[in-house]
């Protein structure tokens, strides 16, 4: 029975608990992405435009990490990758904000009655330098997956200077995403 505030914080717990526990097909997707540069001066990673001697090439946005993660969701589904979905011969995501993508996976995870436990990001890059951009990056992750900031990372090395992120011809970024789905499959 609920009377006091202890008694709501105690149900809350118990309900977080019973919906994870009843999403217990855990898995997790993986993606890769690169972005060759271009003449310009902004990037657009993680969704935080980032002012740079180059653009990145690309249909959309270019947003190497955003792809990255898409392809991540997509894969812990098992339904297809982000050019099956978003053809780049379709001339309507010419200049799209790749949260689109993101978003469209989000909403084939809730079709499937599933959650995002979890998203992380590395971007390899020489420049430009991400740490200063980190925390806006996490914050705009989470609020496009509609997740706690806790629940996303965002990680950065160079390459050494070795290939062709080390010759600063383009950007890599890898991404992992934890879903967790209910066990009997059920769609809505
Ligand atoms: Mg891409």
């Amino acid at each position: 029975k609920i009377t006091t505030a202890e008694d709501l914080a105690e149900a809350e717990t118990r309900m977080t608990i019973d919906r994870f526990a009843a999403l217990a097909d855990v898995r997790v997707g993986w993606g890769y992405d690169v972005h060759a540069f271009e003449s310009g001066d902004r990037v657009t990673l993680c969704g935080v435009e980032i002012a740079h001697e180059a653009k990145l090439n690309g249909h959309s946005d270019a947003d190497v990490a955003l792809h990255a993660l898409t392809d991540a969701i997509l894969g812990a589904l098992g339904d297809g990758d982000i050019g099956a979905h978003f053809p780049p011969s379709q001339p309507q995501w010419r200049g799209c904000a790749s949260s689109v993508f993101v978003r469209d996976a989000i909403a084939r995870l809730k079709r499937r009655n599933g959650m995002l436990a979890h998203v992380d990001i590395t971007l390899v890059a020489e420049a430009p330098k991400i740490g200063p951009h980190r925390e806006v990056m996490r914050e705009t992750v989470a609020a496009i997956c509609e997740i706690s900031i806790d629940r996303v990372g965002v990680k950065a090395t160079t390459n050494e200077k070795l290939g062709f992120v080390g010759r600063r011809e383009g950007i890599a970024a890898m991404a992992s995403a934890t879903v967790r789905l209910p066990l009997d499959g059920a769609e809505s």
